[in-house]
């Protein structure tokens, strides 16, 4: 024993959240470890953010190359695709950034621990915390740290009774490492998973249905932007059914056969046939097997209870973050988050995450990207347009750069308070626009008004300069609109 390492934080989980919390506290000079199972990345660079921007790029690609093409001036012949390729392009990628994770621990000299990690106890009367670490030939090892930071991540929900096979019923990280395409494709649920599957499959030839219970595509973003991608779905010719109930879905000899019925009427009942469905009805947190009741780590609902702003769980010295502690689900609140915990747990002061803030992005064509309150919230707050609050809107149509890039679908939304000129929420829809948040993120958190974006010069021409009209029109001032 006397020969022990001890370290400062042990982390558990290599994600966005792990990496970044554990080369954080590495640059605050601390001797950590990080206990990591499978892939350095964890799903994001392995089997999330990553490889599906990867499939998303050549999807968008060819289907230009198809829809788009011959009015850009570009003859183009036949044109095919090899979905095997395709598949390793991706692969490859995610290969490629996890290495980059592995250079990025030893850079901040942090011992990286293969295996699989189980939490022994917390920090009792200043006896450090012991984690036991089994790798895959079943050795074992145990680590000794003052802290711990939990960042196992989340696993897909599975529909009851309906386990993942990985040929037939697929999750997220099926349907993005199979080599067998989907003729036919049912996706159950329309988040930003199922979206970004139904487009992707849909440019390579798949017929895809989506399935989704409440009465819009992307339910949680503003309705306005459901409507606008529906209207986007519905003429890229992918298929979708709103307010809808999977009532079971039943592996068949040649496929699968899902049973869908109306809300409104569950004996109205419709069977699809399809070669597989893609399950993507959310995340609940891994942390099965990770701790035993004695460790006294409270949970609910499947999330790791933290205070929201230290990331302590009831266990002295061990701490959580990313979506091991619940939703938002996303790999930068992940990585926010871990270094929180990491700066609290050291003693430094922390900016503490405004979650009514959370930038989110959907990476469907087009783009969605939001941030704030959504109009249906304020108005179920009470608040009144024009009286607590107003809309400015731009659409791409009306912008030059956004017309000569060939993609002019979509707008610029922003709701601000009629008192004080605050941004209450930004929702947007086109081409880009995942990039064009980072804007408004930033005049958040400076709290600026839309009059500073108003006098903010934005170049021309480039697609920010939606965003520059939509401020102008909160006080009907847009110029192009
Ligand atoms: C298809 C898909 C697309 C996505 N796209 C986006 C996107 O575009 N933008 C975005 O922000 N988010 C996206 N996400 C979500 C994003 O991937 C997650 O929010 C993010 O990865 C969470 O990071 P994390 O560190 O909390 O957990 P994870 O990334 O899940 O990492 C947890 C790690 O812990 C390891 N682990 C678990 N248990 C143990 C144990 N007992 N011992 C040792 N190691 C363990 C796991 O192997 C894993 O590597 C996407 C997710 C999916 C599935």
């Amino acid at each position: 024993m006397a020969n022990e390492t001890v370290y400062d934080l042990i982390v558990i989980g290599g994600g966005p959240g792990g990496y970044v919390g554990a080369i954080r506290a590495g640059q605050l000079g601390k001797k950590v470890a990080c206990v990591e199972k499978h892939k350095l990345g964890g799903v994001c660079l392995n089997y999330g953010c990553i490889p599906t921007k990867a499939l998303l790029k050549v999807a968008e690609f060819y289907s230009d190359m198809q829809h788009k093409a011959g009015d850009w001036g570009i003859a183009t012949g036949d044109h095919s695709y090899d979905w095997e390729r395709v598949i390793g392009r991706s692969r490859g990628i995610a290969k490629q950034m996890n290495g980059g994770i592995s250079f990025l621990l030893k850079k901040n000299k942090i011992d990286h621990v293969v295996g699989t990690a189980r939490i022994l106890n917390a920090n009792i009367k200043g006896k450090p915390c012991r984690v036991e670490v089994t790798d895959d030939a079943g050795d074992k090892q145990t680590l000794v740290g003052h802290q711990i930071l939990i960042t196992t991540g989340a696993q897909a929900r599975e529909l009851p009774g309906l386990p993942f096979d990985g040929k037939k019923v697929l999750n997220a990280k099926d349907a993005m490492t199979t080599l067998d395409q989907a003729k036919e494709l049912v996706i159950v649920g329309s988040g930003a998973i199922g979206m970004e599957f139904a487009y992707i499959y849909h440019a390579f030839g798949t017929k895809v249905t989506l399935i989704e219970m409440m009465d819009h595509l992307l339910p949680i973003e503003d309705h306005d932007v459901s409507r606008a991608i529906e209207k986007e779905y519905r003429g890229h010719g992918i298929d979708f059914k709103l307010k809808s109930k999977t009532l079971k879905i039943e592996t068949t000899g040649d496929g699968v056969a899902v049973h869908v019925a109306p809300l409104s009427d569950e004996s109205a009942v419709e069977v699809i046939r399809a070669d597989k469905v893609l399950v993507a009805i959310g995340v609940t947190g891994r942390y099965a097997g990770l701790f035993s009741d004695a460790v006294g780590i409270k949970t609910d609902r499947g999330a790791i209870v933290v205070d929201k702003k230290t990331y302590e769980t009831d266990a002295k010295g061990i701490y959580a973050a990313g979506d091991v502690i619940g939703p938002p689900w996303l790999a930068h609140v992940a990585s926010e988050e871990a270094i929180n915990a990491v700066e609290t747990m050291f003693g430094h002061a922390i900016h503490a995450i405004d979650y009514e803030a959370i930038p989110g992005c959907t990476y469907c064509v087009p783009q969605v990207a939001s941030m704030g309150r959504t109009e249906q919230s304020l108005k179920e707050a009470g608040l009144k347009k024009d009286v607590d609050y107003r809309v400015g809107m731009f659409p791409f149509q009306a912008s030059g750069k956004a017309q000569a890039g060939g993609h002019a679908e979509g707008f610029v939304k922003i709701l601000s308070c009629v008192k004080y000129g605050e941004i209450l929420g930004v929702h947007m829809v086109g081409d880009h626009v995942t990039e064009l948040l980072a804007e408004m993120g930033l005049a958040k958190r400076l709290e600026a008004t839309v009059d500073e974006i108003i006098s903010t010069m934005h170049a021309h021409p480039t697609l920010s300069e939606a965003v520059h009209e939509a401020a102008l029109g909160t006080q009907g001032r847009a110029i192009h609109f």
